[in-house]
């Protein structure tokens, strides 16, 4: 199944100089949604973790998904303020701002394994913050997995200590 052709890619969203990937084609697809989290637990299936932990919020979608194809449990990472419980924050820049990420500090346990997944891998800050996240809790980051890397953006070189998974790789 062609995943790609069910992606919509929005020249200038949000700011100029920005091709954003909207999965929201893909996803209303039932077939290619669960083709796209199929594939993304074939990739990664093999890797011993007991969590996903995502950062919101197309994270949340792709993660949760993933989670559940997987037999494991979901924790997410949220935007300031969100989160009700007791948090551990960070900032971090992305591809188009700056923001902070906020996780529950008895989301992860010291020592437990974790993959952390997004949608859409580009310069690679949103995920740095959650692994800084992951890492401050004691968590050990099995690996790292997106629906979509962007290639012509230096996300995986900055990952380059950790096992990173994709499905679909876009070179524009
Ligand atoms: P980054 O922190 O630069 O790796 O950006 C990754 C996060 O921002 C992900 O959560 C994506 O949802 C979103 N994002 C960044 N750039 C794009 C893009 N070109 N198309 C779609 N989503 C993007």
């Amino acid at each position: 199944m062609d995943l790609v052709a069910r992606l919509r890619v929005i020249p200038d969203f949000p700011r100029p100089g920005i091709s954003f990937k909207d999965i929201t084609p893909l996803l209303k697809d039932a077939a290619a949604f669960r083709e796209a989290i199929g594939r993304l637990g074939a990739a990664c299936g093999n890797l011993d973790f007991e969590v996903v932990v995502a950062p919101e919020a197309r994270g949340f979608i792709v993660g949760s998904a993933l989670a559940q194809a997987l037999g494991k449990g979901f924790v997410p990472v949220r935007k300031a303020g969100k989160l009700p419980a007791v948090t551990l924050a960070g900032e971090y820049q992305l591809e188009y701002g700056a923001s902070r990420l906020e996780i529950h500090r008895d989301a992860v346990r010291p020592g437990q394994r974790v993959l952390a997944v997004d949608d859409v891998l580009a310069t690679g800050g949103t995920i740095l913050a959650t692994l800084d996240l992951i890492q401050r809790l004691g968590g050990v980051v099995a690996g790292v997995a997106f629906l979509i890397e962007l290639a012509y953006l230096p996300g995986r070189q900055r990952l380059g200590e950790y096992r990173v998974f994709s499905v679909l790789s876009l070179e524009t």
